[in-house]
């Protein structure tokens, strides 16, 4: 893979042990995940001991899930130090799973939120890859985009314990996943601002279970759950009854901006997969690199990927200064999601036939691309709310003043 879209505007070079660890994440990534993208995105028993053997690679390689904390059996390293090499990891989709570093929301929402129970019993197993964990917040039948609809209840029994009922969608990864983390209404009704909570239940409770697969775009990976009065024990509630929101805002940032980088990973794939089709097929008058039209799309996606970057890098310092990172998050969400889009759907058209075709990586990336567009929020959401936080900036200002 060449590297012409992604030298230049990545933050200050890092030191020489993080440069070569980058690379090691990249060599990992081309060599070994991606020729596997093709059994890991059809699932079942064949990807599950692909993943296992991949796993094991990066364990032996001192890969593995360099991102969380050592203390718990991670790499260690800081969100800004991961941020460096999250791109590479994550350009096939499969990257961060094979190299244990999928479970750094959950783990870092479970080690601030999570009581001394759920702490011991399930964050070295979750980094260990032993336990799987997903995240359960959006409805069938209320919009996800409106939290407060939220209509699965957990209710207090006499002993403390909570009994949850209701039904979620698109909960990535539920089928085989041993906790997963659901919003639900422990006071109020849908529609109060109040009275959101986070609870942590292990699938294996009685009243769990994945009702259906929800294919997006043909691709595995999506599940409708349904909870009936599981009961889930009083310590498995995160942080304060109530508290979902400010956890759930915390969550998102973090994982939004880490999609983000991801994202920019596939867009630079699928760059260098466009620019190797135009210099190496030719026709009757050279090369399809010699097109003008050919070029415009290479111009235009090398500027989609390089002005998005920046955005995001900017997002990454914000939150690792632990700083309020609502607009550079918001803004680097939507600008991400439609440059891959855009980058591939390029790469597609300077492939012609074979772009839709089994042959690359495109197809799977094109549907990354659109599925990112929804998926952690609409772009309308993410527009409306950077747009009404930039203008209460404005509020009573006499437009004249504004310059
Ligand atoms: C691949 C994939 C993985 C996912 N994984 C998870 C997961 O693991 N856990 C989980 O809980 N959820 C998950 N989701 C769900 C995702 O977070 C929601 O789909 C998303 O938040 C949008 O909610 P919704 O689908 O209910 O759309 P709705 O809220 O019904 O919105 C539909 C459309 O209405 C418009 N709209 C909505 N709000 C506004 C607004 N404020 N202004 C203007 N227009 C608006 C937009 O066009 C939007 O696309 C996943 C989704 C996908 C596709």
């Amino acid at each position: 893979m060449t590297d012409s879209g992604a030298a230049y505007d990545r933050p200050a070079q890092p030191d020489v042990e993080r440069a070569e660890l980058r690379g090691r994440v990249e060599r990992f990534v081309r060599a070994r995940v991606i020729p596997y993208e093709a059994v890991l995105d059809a699932g079942g028993p064949a990807a599950a001991s692909a993943l296992a053997e991949l796993r094991g690679r990066a364990r032996d390689e001192g890969l593995w899930a360099l991102p969380l904390p050592a203390e718990l059996g991670g790499g260690g390293l800081s969100f800004a130090a991961y941020a460096e090499l999250a791109e590479a990891e994550g350009a096939s989709d499969h990257g961060p799973a094979a190299l244990g570093s999928a479970p750094l929301l959950d783990v870092t929402m479970l080690g601030r939120h999570g009581g001394a129970r759920v702490r011991e019993e399930y964050l070295e197993p979750l980094v260990a890859g032993e336990l799987r964990s997903c995240y359960a917040m959006t409805e069938p039948d209320i919009p996800g985009t409106d939290p407060f609809g939220t209509t699965t209840r957990a209710e207090r029994q006499p002993d403390g314990s909570w009994l949850v009922t209701g039904r979620k969608w698109f909960t990535s990864g539920a089928a085989g996943a041993d906790l997963v983390t659901v919003m639900a209404r422990t006071g109020g009704l849908p529609g109060d601002r109040e009275g959101l909570s986070l609870l942590l239940v292990p699938t294996g409770s009685p009243g769990f279970r994945v009702v259906r697969e929800l294919p997006v775009l043909g691709a595995t990976g999506q599940y409708e759950i349904e909870l009936d009065r599981v009961r889930v024990p009083a310590d498995h509630l995160l942080g304060a009854p109530g508290g979902a929101l400010a956890i759930a805002g915390e969550r998102l940032a973090l994982g939004r901006t880490l999609r983000c980088l991801r994202w920019l990973g596939q867009a630079q794939r699928a760059f260098d997969l466009m620019c190797e089709r135009a210099a190496t097929r030719r026709g009757s008058r050279g090369p399809l690199a010699d097109h003008e039209l050919v070029q415009q799309h290479v111009f235009d996606a090398l500027l989609a990927l390089r002005t998005t970057r920046p955005l995001v890098h900017e997002a990454v310092a914000r939150i690792a200064a632990g700083q309020d990172a609502r607009t550079e998050v918001g803004l680097a969400k939507v600008a991400a999601a439609r440059m891959l889009q855009r980058v591939v759907d390029s790469a597609i058209q300077v492939h012609g036939a074979a772009g839709l075709g089994p042959d690359t990586a495109l197809p799977a990336l094109f549907r990354s691309g659109r599925a990112a567009r929804i998926l952690d929020g609409p772009d309308e959401l993410h527009i409306t709310s950077v747009a009404r936080r930039v203008l209460r900036d404005y509020g009573g200002r006499e437009p004249a003043t504004r310059g």
